[in-house]
């Protein structure tokens, strides 16, 4: 099989920043290509929540990702702070998981679903909730704490992984606005990134654009089903931190930052590639708040900002080969659980460029399963 000497990754999110910083730790010559500065989309925007997992127990493509990244993030963190001296602030804060009387059945299936794979769940009373969170709203009677959640402060993760790629020899090209892709004309079929005064020859592609990798795709007549998913978040900014876990409530949130900032998330919304706030959006996330710990309708509004989530049909992404392209790959549709996957993602990935066989099984998150479904996944 012919040896795998250049890589290019088009997109630096933190999937294309981790893959690129997995491949240079393994000798490759990697390029990365942005269209802008790197980490500045989704995986900027994010909360940097890291759901726990327990990989020998895992039985959904989900679960085998998500525990996957779980073993990875302590080994992450310290290598990148150790080549760039840049605290990512990775740690294992814990979560808080309540529910509205409504949510109860659901709630349960999803405590029944976390002890089955064997992640550590305590059930709280009333009592526990107010230790762990004092003020914590009196609707919430019982919860459960999950000790083995984690954050990353994913601003800080992405600078990290930024320097750590070049001092890992990466080469980082920014504000490549004008790039496309085109297919050659060998056999078996390869494609070809260039600009307008630049051809990009690399043994291996891996497209990693986020909600962008679907439009880059159609220039080459492939379609991928990721399509933006704007999500809108508000800090706030406590004088002193009323709590130290991530609070979930379903799928909206309350992260608390060490400096005493708190992010409130998210909405879900299709609205294309509009990235700008709303009224509704952040009145919805400011009530949201105030309904989990009504005493932050004091807390200082510091600022608001959206980003797209790269979401896909059934909210897995889509990791491997493009089966029409010799040279082809693409890492995208993370979805809600981008920043906790990339960890995981980026080995799988790297894994596949270079002929080795991941350690994981992949079913279930490779392109493939468009061509089973016929897109309609
Ligand atoms: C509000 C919000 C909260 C979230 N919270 C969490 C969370 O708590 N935990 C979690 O795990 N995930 C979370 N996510 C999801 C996570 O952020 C995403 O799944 C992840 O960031 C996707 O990473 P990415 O690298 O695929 O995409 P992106 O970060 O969007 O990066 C794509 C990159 O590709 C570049 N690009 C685009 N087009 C081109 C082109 N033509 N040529 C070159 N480059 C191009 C872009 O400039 C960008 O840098 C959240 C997302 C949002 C929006």
């Amino acid at each position: 099989m012919k040896s795998i000497n250049d890589i290019l990754i088009i997109g630096g999110g933190v999937i294309g920043l981790t893959t690129a910083f997995r491949l240079a730790q393994q000798n490759v010559s990697v390029t990365l290509i942005d269209r802008q500065q790197v980490g500045l989309e989704a995986s900027w925007a994010g909360a940097g929540m890291l759901p726990p997992g327990n990989l020998a127990n895992a039985t959904t493509p989900e679960a085998r990702l998500r525990s996957y990244s779980h073993l990875h993030w302590d080994e992450l963190s310290d290598t990148l702070k150790e080549l760039t001296g840049i605290d990512n602030g990775y740690r294992r804060c814990g979560a808080i998981e309540v529910y509205a009387p409504a949510e109860q059945d659901a709630f349960n299936v999803q405590v029944s679903d976390w002890q089955a794979e064997g992640t550590v769940v305590e059930d709280l009373n009333r009592d526990d909730l107010e230790s762990f969170v004092p003020g914590l709203d009196e609707q919430f009677q019982t919860g459960v704490r999950l000790p083995n959640f984690g954050q990353v402060r994913n601003p800080r993760h992405l600078k990290a992984l930024a320097a750590a790629c070049q001092n890992m020899g990466v080469h980082i090209v920014e504000n490549a606005e004008f790039l496309r892709l085109t297919v050659s004309a060998t056999q078996p079929a390869r494609v070809v990134a260039s600009m307008p005064n630049r051809v990009f020859h690399a043994d291996r592609i891996c497209l990693a654009a986020g909600s962008w990798t679907t439009g880059l795709l159609e220039t080459i007549d492939v379609e991928l089903p990721v399509k933006p998913v704007r999500g809108q978040m508000v800090q706030l900014k406590a004088e002193k931190l009323p709590f130290t876990h991530v609070i979930e409530q379903g799928r909206k949130y309350l992260v608390p930052r060490a400096d005493g900032l708190i992010l409130v998330g998210s909405t879900e919304e299709h609205v294309g590639f509009e990235k700008k706030n709303t009224s509704e959006g952040v009145a919805g996330l400011l009530k949201f708040a105030e309904s989990i710990v009504p005493k932050l309708r004091n807390a200082e509004v510091v600022r608001c900002w959206a980003g797209l989530r790269p979401g896909s049909p059934d909210e897995l992404p889509f990791l491997g080969q493009i089966p029409q392209f010799e040279n082809l790959f693409v890492a995208a549709g993370h979805f809600r659980s981008g920043l906790q996957m990339s960890a995981g993602s980026a080995r799988v990935i790297a894994d596949l460029m270079l002929n080795s066989t991941p350690e994981i099984d992949l079913a279930g998150l490779t392109f493939d399963r468009i061509l089973r479904s016929g897109t309609q996944l």
